[in-house]
């Protein structure tokens, strides 16, 4: 194996992949937004998940099979995955912000972990002791799902410690499955499973290995799909549920399951950075489109049906009733990453940052300890609130492994370049390819302040690519001979030259709040407008309106909009306008053969980054608003 590199998704070596990753600990985040979530991630999020994988069961499960505890099995048949999730993102904590106690947890539940593993590398809890003669009879239970979050956690977990205690696990389980199924297994067996996962688990296997082994089997696995073999999902869902319908090649609409849609395109993304393939790279553009121009929230939500946790039809975006699984999101943000590091094109870029402050963001309180499942856009009657975990608890500790990962997504390096994603305080060191580390920091206050200062501490002849957000109208950067540059949105904008030590780069972004408005065909938002400032897209409270009802807040065309430092979220930049209020007169009635007839006063309202809503209990909240 090569030296251990603790990165995310590691493409060094892959064949078609334009950006080359940077690892999570060259980065140190300073004062600021994400530090913060970083530190409540560690402190709060895995510390109490871990009470609730402890408390309901899920840990016993494992000990249970080891013959360690004598309880029977608790909870759904995919418990093992959230027990994963929380170990890879305990991983990633330790790769940012080595702790001995932490790493000493997590050893000791590695431990009850592999004491669940069968002699020929099968595990799984459901499936052990009474229903160990159902294993692999029914490829909607999640048997390799639950496996593609151990390898997931494997791998993060090797990179984080160099510990081979869980990989060996993974790898055990790794072989079980080639052998079992596919080309290379001992009976030829055809199978994939209901839930896609193992594809891009796989792929990160083989670049941690080097074994092409992992890498065909991930291929087989997308390769598999669209013949019929896993039919109807749980024999009455269809077969587009669980993306069965046609092969992957064919594909050109997004639909079914949307996380496992999203976990589909991570895996078939990743074979594509390790093997081009002509009919694999147009269905990704063709799903990006399709899911990008048609079936995604304002902000970044995904999966707008309650029934079968799925895509709608085209412009079927309802807003109170806006399903949006929390892992649907951070599946986009991963999928996102993988075609950012495949094509270098920075949409993708711009779609992470919007998915992560709109989409994934909103799901977590500000606590860190209490998640939404669903994700509405609008709550007129204050019905939705966060809970500490679910029966179904895949969304918290996806939030988690996402959150402490987060340093590795922001740089990226190739040909003596680097490219700068997003804008977070920190200090760096980026090695760039055959060259020495190039370091430097980056000072701001973004994404509530313009102004973004990188600072050159080392120094060295490359290329520094800035991205340019696409909704940035007007962007300028200062070079350190103090000559301003207009930037475009919606591009890298690239400063080739020899750096010294000290040599200060300001990009100045437009944060001026904007307004948003949705294609006719959403009929839910026809007549209707969002704010946005920077990447942050708001909403109406009512805790911040008086108790006013959104339905009656109206939006005139020509409303004065500023920004204000918010008094209750410190440091946070909200929005004040000058609305209106509308009243009903008459008639009462819920139908009338007459024209309904209101009153409209003026009524300034006050919005905040949607992100933050329902932090002060339940409330009544809007992300579209009417406009007059
Ligand atoms: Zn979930």
């Amino acid at each position: 194996m090569d030296k251990i590199s603790k990165v995310v998704v590691d493409t060094s070596n892959s064949q078609h992949a334009k950006l080359r990753p940077v690892p999570i600990d060259s980065t140190k985040l300073q004062q600021g937004f994400w530090q913060e979530k970083l530190k409540v991630t560690k402190t709060v999020t895995i510390t109490t998940q871990y009470e609730q994988i402890e408390a309901t069961g899920r840990l016993d499960n494992f000990r249970r099979v080891a013959g360690k505890k004598d309880v029977p099995f608790q909870g759904r048949y995919y418990n093992d995955s959230d027990v994963y999730k929380w170990m890879e993102a305990v991983s990633w904590s330790l790769a940012y912000d080595y702790d001995p106690d932490l790493d000493s947890l997590l050893d000791r539940v590695i431990e009850d972990v592999a004491g669940a593993q069968w002699a020929d590398g099968y595990i799984n809890t459901y499936f052990s002791l009474e229903r160990a003669d159902q294993r692999w009879t029914n490829f909607d239970l999640h048997e390799m799902y639950c496996g593609g979050h151990l390898i997931q956690a494997a791998v993060a977990h090797y990179r984080a410690t160099g510990k081979t205690t869980l990989l060996d696990v993974a790898l055990r389980f790794a072989d079980h499955l080639c052998d079992t199924f596919g080309p290379s297994s001992k009976h030829g067996r055809d199978g994939t499973d209901g839930h896609p996962e193992i594809e891009m688990a796989l792929v990160e296997l083989y670049r941690t290995t080097g074994n092409n082994r992992y890498l065909e089997q991930a291929k087989y696995f997308v390769d598999v799909r669209g013949h019929g073999i896993l039919g109807s999902a749980y024999g009455h869902m269809g077969s587009e549920y669980h993306q069965d319908h046609k092969p992957f090649r064919e594909m050109r609409e997004i639909v079914g399951h949307a996380v496992r849609a999203l976990y589909l395109n991570c895996g078939s993304t990743d074979i594509e950075l390790e093997q081009h393939d002509e009919g694999i790279r147009q269905s990704l553009h063709a799903l990006w489109k399709d899911m990008t121009t048609r079936k995604m929230y304002v902000t970044g939500g995904l999966g707008s049906r309650y029934e079968g946790e799925s895509f709608g039809s085209p412009y079927e975006l309802p807003n109170a009733r806006a399903y949006c699984e929390t892992c649907a999101a951070i599946a986009s943000i991963m999928w996102n990453w993988r075609l950012l590091l495949l094509e270098g094109d920075p949409k993708y870029a711009d779609l992470i940052e919007h998915t992560l402050y709109n989409a994934v963001l909103p799901s977590i309180a500000q606590s860190g300890d209490k998640y939404f499942y669903e994700n509405p856009l609008a709550d007129y009657y204050a019905l939705h609130t966060r809970s500490e975990w679910f029966e179904c608890a895949c969304c918290p500790p996806n939030i988690a492994r996402l959150i402490a990962s987060l340093p590795g997504y922001l740089y990226s390096t190739a040909n003596k370049a680097v490219w700068i994603h997003q804008y977070v305080p920190s200090i760096n060191r980026v090695q760039i390819e055959g060259e020495d580390e190039l370091e430097f920091a980056v000072e701001t206050n973004y994404p509530w302040e313009d102004e973004i200062r990188i600072k050159i501490l080392t120094n060295m002849h490359c290329t520094l690519n800035l991205r340019i957000p696409s909704w940035s109208q007007s962007s300028e950067i200062t070079l350190p001979n103090n000559e301003h540059l207009q930037a475009a949105g919606g591009n890298y904008f690239t400063i080739e030259r020899h750096w010294n030590a000290g040599d200060l780069l300001t990009l100045r972004l437009d944060l001026s709040p904007q307004r948003m408005y949705a294609h006719p065909y959403v009929d839910e938002d026809v007549q209707k407008v969002v704010f946005t400032r920077g990447p942050i897209v708001f909403c109406f409270e009512d805790v911040d309106n008086k108790g006013l009802d959104p339905r009656d807040v109206l939006i005139p065309e020509n409303a004065q909009v500023a920004d204000f430092p918010h008094s209750y979220f410190q440091g946070v930049r909200a929005l004040h306008i000058q609305s209106m209020q509308r009243h009903l007169i008459q008639p009462q009635t819920l139908y009338s053969r007459e024209i309904y007839k209101y009153d409209v006063v003026p009524q300034e309202c006050v919005l905040i980054p949607y992100f933050l809503w329902n932090n002060r209990g339940k409330s009544r909240m809007s992300v579209w608003l009417n406009r007059i």
